[in-house]
This record gives C-alpha cells, sequence and structure tokens, in this order.
C-alpha cells in the first residue's frame, strides 16, 4: 500500500474523541491530512504593544499570560474560555468559545504571541477572539530574544475539537517521512514553469519560512488540480471521438414545420445553435457540446427541436432536469412544440409519472404507473423521456437511446453519460447552462466540450432595472410593488433560509454586535411570509414555497402563480434555476449579500419574460464595502458573462465556494484568475495527450485519471 493512504489511526496515536473529530471532518487517510492546507497564515513579525492596539484592527502581540479561566456563556451553556494577558504597555484579553481544551493549552506564566482582530466591549475592554497563537516561553523565565525572524505561522480551517495547532504539530511530525514521495506532475513541467516538487511544496505550504514560499506552493498545487482536471477531460474528448455514433439526418422538412408554428421567429443564435448541434449528429462520433446562454435565451427551445431530428430517424432523448419543477415545465413546454409530430413523451420524477399523448386526451398527457413507463422506455415506444435524476436509476433502460440533454449538469455531480448511456453504441451529449461562468472555469471544466453560445435575447425583452435597497427605503419599494401588482404584476420575495435560525450549540456565537446583529436580520420565507401577508400586504394575495415542501404542494403553488391567483411568492432559492413565470414583474431578494453573482442574476433572469419592464430588488442591510462594490457589479453587468468574470476579481480567499459547486478546490478556484495558468495547463495536459493518451509514461498521472473515472461511477 502507498505510505500516504496509511490510515490516520494507525499512523498516529489519536485519543477517541480526536478520532471521532477527524471522522466528521471526513480527514481519514495521511494524504487527507497533508492535503488540508492552511487557510491562511499569520504573520508575527511585526508585534503591537498592547496599549497600541485599536479595536477594529487586526494585531499581533507578544505578552505573558496572567490568569486563564472557563464559564459557561448564554442559555445554551456554550463554554468560554477567557485568558487575561499583559505586557509592559497594558492588557487584554482573548476568548475562544466552544473550545474547552484551549483552557489547557495556556498556564499562568506562559509567554505568548495572539494575533488576530482586536475586539472591544462597550466599557472599551479589548479582546481577541480565536486568535492565532504561539506559546514562545512555557516558564516565566526571561524571553530569549530569537535571533531570526520569526516564521508564518500556518491557520487551519475551522474543525470542530481539532484546534489548529493540533494541525500544525501533527502535520510537522509527519513531513520528514514523505521526502521520498514521487511527485505527479512530470519534471518538465516542474521545471519549464518553476514550481516546486511536491514534498516542497507540501513543506513550504504548511512550513512556510515566509509568505512568498507558501504562495508558490499554493500556485503549484493549484496547477496540479486544474491540469488533472483538465487532463481528464481532454482524455475522455479523444477516447470519445473514436466511438462509432448514431448517425441522425437533419430532419429538415420536420425542423421546418416546427419553427413555422412558432410565434415568433428563432434568434440568430438559436439557429447557429441548432445548426452546430445538427452537423455534429453527421459525424460518426458522439457530439460532446455545451449550450450556453444567459436566462431566457431560449435554450429549452433548441433543445426541442434538436430533439425532433433523433425522434425522426427513430431514436429517444434522454432529458435531466435539476428539480422536479423544471422537469414538469420542459415536459410541458415539449409536449407543446413536439405534438404535431407524433412523438410520445414522458415525464419521470421520484414523485410521478405521466405520458404524452394521453388515451382519452390526445392533446393533454395523463398520469401512468411507473412499471407501464419503464416498459416503454425499454420496448422503445416512448421516444423522449424528460426527468429529474430519478432518470439515473438501474431500472431505466432506453432501447435505443441516442440523445442525452442534461440542464445545469453542475447540480447533479462530475457527468451523466456514463451513467444513462450503458447502450453499446454512446448517445450524444448536450449540456446546457445558464450559469455564466468565468472563462479560465469553463475552459477547465468542460474542456472536452465543444460550445455554443446564445448571446442573443430574443426580441422585445427588456433589461430588468436592478437596484440597491437599504433599510430606509424598504418602506417606499413596498409602496411600488403594491402599484406593479395593482397593475397586474407579480412578485417573487426570496429569503436566504427557511426558517429562523437557531443558535447551533456547534457554532461560534456571534462575538460583535455587528455579527449579532446580521445574525438577527437573516430573514426566513417563514416569517417573511407571516409578516407580508398579515402587515404589509394584507390587501394581496401572499403565498410561500421552500424545499421543505411536498412536490405535490410545491407544483400546486406553482401553478396557482401561474394562473395569477397568487401576487406574491415568498420563497427560497428553489426558483432560481429555470423557473418560467411570463407574467412575473418584480423579483426581491433579502439579504442579498449573501448570494452569489450567479445566482442573483439567475433570480434576476425570472422577471419581465413576457415583454414587461422587470425590477429586480437586492434587499441589504449590509454596509461591508466589498458587499455593496458585488452587487454594484450586478447593476451595472450587461450581462452573466461578464458578470462572471467581475466575479471571480471581486471574491476575496474564504469567500470562494468551488468545492461545493464545481467540484473544485478553493485553491484553485482562486488560481481560475490567472488566464495564463490555465492556458499552460491546458497546453502540457494537451502535450500529454498528443504523446500518450494512456500515460504509460506517467503512471501516477493514470492512477489519478483512474480515479476521477471511480468517482464517477459512484455516482451512478
Ligand atoms: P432558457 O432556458 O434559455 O432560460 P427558455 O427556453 O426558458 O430560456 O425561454 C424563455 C421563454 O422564451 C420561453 O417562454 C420560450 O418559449 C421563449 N422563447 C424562446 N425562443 C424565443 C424566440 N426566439 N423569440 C421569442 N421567444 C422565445
Ligand atoms: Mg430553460
Amino acid at each position: 500500500m502507498h505510505p500516504l493512504d496509511t490510515l490516520l489511526e494507525i499512523a498516529l496515536h489519536l485519543t477517541s474523541h480526536q478520532k471521532s473529530a477527524l471522522k466528521r471532518i471526513g480527514l481519514a487517510t495521511v494524504h487527507d491530512l497533508l492535503w488540508r492546507f492552511p487557510s491562511r497564515y499569520e504573520d508575527f513579525s511585526s508585534l503591537t504593544p498592547i496599549a497600541s492596539t485599536a479595536p477594529g484592527e487586526k494585531a499581533a502581540v507578544q505578552a505573558s499570560v496572567t490568569k486563564v479561566g472557563t464559564k459557561k456563556m448564554f442559555r445554551q451553556r456554550i463554554p468560554l474560555v477567557e485568558i487575561y494577558i499583559k505586557d509592559s504597555s497594558g492588557a487584554m484579553r482573548a476568548i475562544w468559545f466552544n473550545q474547552p481544551s484551549i483552557a489547557k493549552t495556556f498556564k499562568e506564566g506562559h509567554t505568548v504571541m495572539l494575533s488576530g482582530k482586536v475586539h472591544a466591549n462597550k466599557k472599551g475592554e479589548k479582546y481577541f477572539v480565536k486568535p492565532a497563537y504561539e506559546i514562545i516561553q512555557s516558564t516565566s523565565e526571561p524571553i530569549i530574544q530569537m535571533d531570526s525572524a520569526p516564521r508564518p505561522y500556518p491557520v487551519y480551517p475551522e474543525a470542530r475539537g481539532m484546534p489548529s495547532q493540533w494541525f500544525e504539530t501533527t502535520i510537522g511530525d509527519i513531513l520528514p517521512f514523505i521526502r521520498k514521495e514521487p511527485d505527479i506532475l512530470p519534471p518538465g513541467i516542474l521545471k519549464k514553469y518553476h514550481l516546486p516538487s511536491l514534498w516542497r511544496a507540501l513543506e513550504a505550504i504548511h512550513q512556510p519560512k515566509n509568505i512568498a514560499w507558501a504562495n508558490a506552493a499554493r500556485k503549484r498545487f493549484a496547477f496540479e488540480e486544474i491540469f488533472s482536471i483538465q487532463l481528464d477531460r481532454m482524455r475522455r474528448k479523444k477516447l470519445l471521438e473514436a466511438e462509432p455514433a448514431f448517425s441522425i439526418p437533419p430532419s429538415k422538412n420536420e425542423i421546418e414545420e416546427l419553427a413555422t408554428r412558432l410565434p415568433f421567429s428563432l434568434t440568430r443564435a438559436q439557429e447557429k445553435a441548432v445548426r452546430d448541434i445538427l452537423a455534429d449528429f453527421a459525424h460518426p462520433h458522439p457530439m460532446a457540446r455545451l449550450l450556453e446562454g444567459d436566462v431566457g435565451s431560449g435554450k429549452t427551445l433548441v433543445a426541442v427541436i434538436v430533439s425532433l431530428a433523433v425522434h425522426k430517424a427513430g431514436y429517444q432523448v434522454a432529458y435531466l432536469a435539476p428539480t422536479e419543477i423544471l422537469a414538469h415545465q420542459h415536459f410541458e413546454e415539449f409536449c407543446r412544440h413536439l405534438r404535431y409530430f407524433h412523438a410520445s413523451m414522458g415525464l419521470l420524477t421520484s414523485s410521478e409519472c405521466r405520458k404524452f399523448p394521453s388515451k382519452v386526451d390526445p392533446s393533454g398527457s395523463t398520469h401512468i404507473a411507473k412499471t407501464q413507463l419503464l416498459k416503454w422506455i425499454r420496448d422503445g415506444s416512448l421516444d423522449i423521456l424528460i426527468g429529474t435524476h430519478a432518470l439515473i436509476q438501474k431500472t431505466v433502460n432506453f432501447k435505443n437511446l441516442a440523445l442525452v440533454i442534461v440542464d445545469e449538469q453542475h447540480r447533479f455531480g462530475v457527468n451523466q453519460r456514463a451513467a444513462l448511456a450503458r447502450t453499446p453504441n454512446k448517445p450524444h451529449f448536450l449540456s446546457m447552462t445558464a450559469t455564466p461562468i468565468p472563462r479560465t472555469l469553463a475552459l477547465t471544466i468542460y474542456g472536452d466540450l465543444s460550445l455554443s453560445l446564445l448571446d442573443e435575447m430574443p426580441p422585445g425583452r427588456l433589461r430588468p432595472i436592478t437596484s440597491i435597497v437599504p433599510r430606509t427605503k424598504r418602506a417606499a419599494a413596498y409602496e411600488f410593488i403594491r402599484s406593479n401588482i395593482q397593475a397586474g404584476g407579480q412578485a417573487f420575495i426570496i429569503c436566504p433560509r427557511i426558517e429562523e435560525k437557531e443558535l447551533d450549540a456547534s457554532e461560534q456565537p456571534p462575538a460583535t454586535s455587528e455579527q449579532r446583529a446580521a445574525t438577527t436580520e437573516m430573514r426566513s420565507v417563514k416569517t417573511e411570509y407571516k409578516k407580508l401577508s398579515k402587515e404589509i400586504f394584507p390587501d394581496l394575495r401572499v403565498a410561500m414555497l421552500h424545499g421543505r415542501m411536498l412536490p405535490k404542494e410545491k407544483e400546486k403553488i406553482i401553478q396557482s402563480f401561474r394562473d395569477k391567483k397568487i401576487d406574491i411568492l415568498v420563497s427560497t432559492s428553489v426558483i432560481e434555476v429555470g423557473i418560467d413565470i411570463p407574467n412575473a414583474s418584480i423579483i426581491v431578494i433579502e439579504g442579498a449579500e449573501r448570494f452569489g453573482l450567479a445566482s442573483l442574476h439567475q433570480f434576476r433572469g425570472r422577471v419581465g419574460r413576457a415583454g414587461q419592464q422587470g425590477y429586480c430588488f437586492l434587499f441589504t442591510e449590509s454596509k461591508s464595502a466589498v458587499s455593496l462594490e458585488r452587487l454594484g457589479a450586478l447593476v451595472k453587468a450587461k450581462n452573466g458573462f461578464e458578470l462572471a468574470e467581475y466575479d471571480l476579481a471581486l471574491r476575496g480567499p474564504g469567500e470562494l465556494s468551488g468545492s461545493s459547486q464545481w467540484g473544485i478546490s478553493d485553491l484553485a478556484m482562486e488560481a481560475l484568475k490567472n488566464i495564463k495558468m490555465v492556458e499552460a495547463a491546458r497546453e502540457e495536459a494537451q502535450k500529454l495527450i498528443e504523446e500518450d493518451i494512456d500515460l504509460k509514461k506517467y503512471p501516477l498521472l493514470r492512477e489519478r485519471m483512474q480515479k476521477l473515472e471511480q468517482q464517477e461511477l459512484h455516482f451512478e
């Protein structure tokens, strides 16, 4: 076995408390531990006398501990550790919530360095909250002068019950044993881009001599990750290019007929996308294409048109939607357009199965039993199946699936092609997204896909007017909403959460009054619904929608909203993806600063879809300059792509949500700001694939590629 794969509980002496804490944060092996990088470094190189520290600013102090105490805080009885420190200029405190073990770390008389943001209470007493610390002297003997500048001090990400210092010492103990670890990156690449070797990088990221070392190490790991993903994508692309595929003629007449039945004409961008896809269908190898277009640019219609060609060629289509609501909506849209072409269509979600046309009413759909639907899919009498991830089950077997369409692919996991395509012939694959992402991210995660852009909106659509609404303008905004609704409009109100948040004992209670205010101001669907329906809009019809409701209830609410039986829908972000309510004219986003720019952009794409002027109100109580600048970008940006670049540039470390959204580490996400690096990684990956697609000379890289493939199979 590989030494890095050694289980931590075998490699280390761990208490049962530590074992369970490590398990909870998902660290099982030595590798996991070593790849848990510090989230930042504290710099002790410039010390401030306690008397000169200023509340609200960061400072590092060197002082001696005069007292260590523990008490319980709040009704939740959260343990609080307090240490008192003093230097020749003054005294202050440092506090830790929920880390009772910290009390054992400090003793009276210790000399310590503490670093962090300085807070002050009403009386003006200064304190640190959970500062970084280093114990310099554990006795009260005079301090030995340090002869070299102190190193930056690593601070590891929050881990319940596992202090940052545990990571620092443990990793420090392990590092010397892995000097001989072979490097996954080919030596030529390391040299060409001046990247540190694996061992040097691990040492430099955990125990940097200075910040420049740490940065070089971070760059290496980011390069490695981006390069690996690109290598994987390019390999897939190359392998796919060797596979046979269904050949699908362009069905010109039928497509023309469909187009003439539309009450509008296709945009040029839609026509071009259709042409791209039909050209791919004519190639002997499977298509792998991404259709990217802002909300409302008409992607679904492109999907409908190319599905018609597949149907006419006698093959089946599967359409994977991210939510039940959307699956339903797309099913209806497919039925509406394709009913003239003898296509039979099915809807499959975990809560319902439908079939079009219905025997009794040939222009409508009906509920059917799942076994019946599965049988029709299997024997090929169902032409087009639309659904949620319920489609990716072993029981769903197509007779001749020739096209897989995935809407907002990133919401599902890595890649659904393999999961759906258990047939000998690989189906064509069309991925669709309205989530604008920066070019560097697209080049990386979608490196295997050809691109069609819908960079043009259907004519006559007005861009929603976006404005930032501070607390003082709230009442005026509500009045505006009322008059808009009285004039026939409808409004969405989006809240960041479903219920009022209760203080979770495992979380750190808000330390400053500002933070406390932020928590209480975090508006929830349930409370806002009550307030809006009873106090603010008692004269209007208000309803709520959130993810914890039953699918049937949700569908019912959306239907009433669509039928204009509801004026205001208070909702969580469940409506973010693709909901199409043409009459909706206003969207309000509570706590707008809590959402990513891409999400906010999706939200505002929900209004003004029938040609009326739409409005997007960003409600915020934040005074942070960064938050306001981000929201300002939303007001200014002309389209989603511009916004995505902005978002990436404005993101600070710690704000990144790469792993949850894109399957990329925060570290690599940060590196995506650097187009040169991304292009270099791409170039190298390309070269390697051309030269040696089986990676015979690079067993470690081959192993990594196999791991990436296995991850995908697990998903099934
Ligand atoms: P997307 O999926 O890209 O967000 P949709 O496919 O939901 O966009 O399209 C939004 C609306 O625009 C739908 O009601 C659709 O019927 C309509 N639409 C699509 N293409 C056009 C067009 N070329 N002209 C006018 N309306 C269109
Ligand atoms: Mg859509």
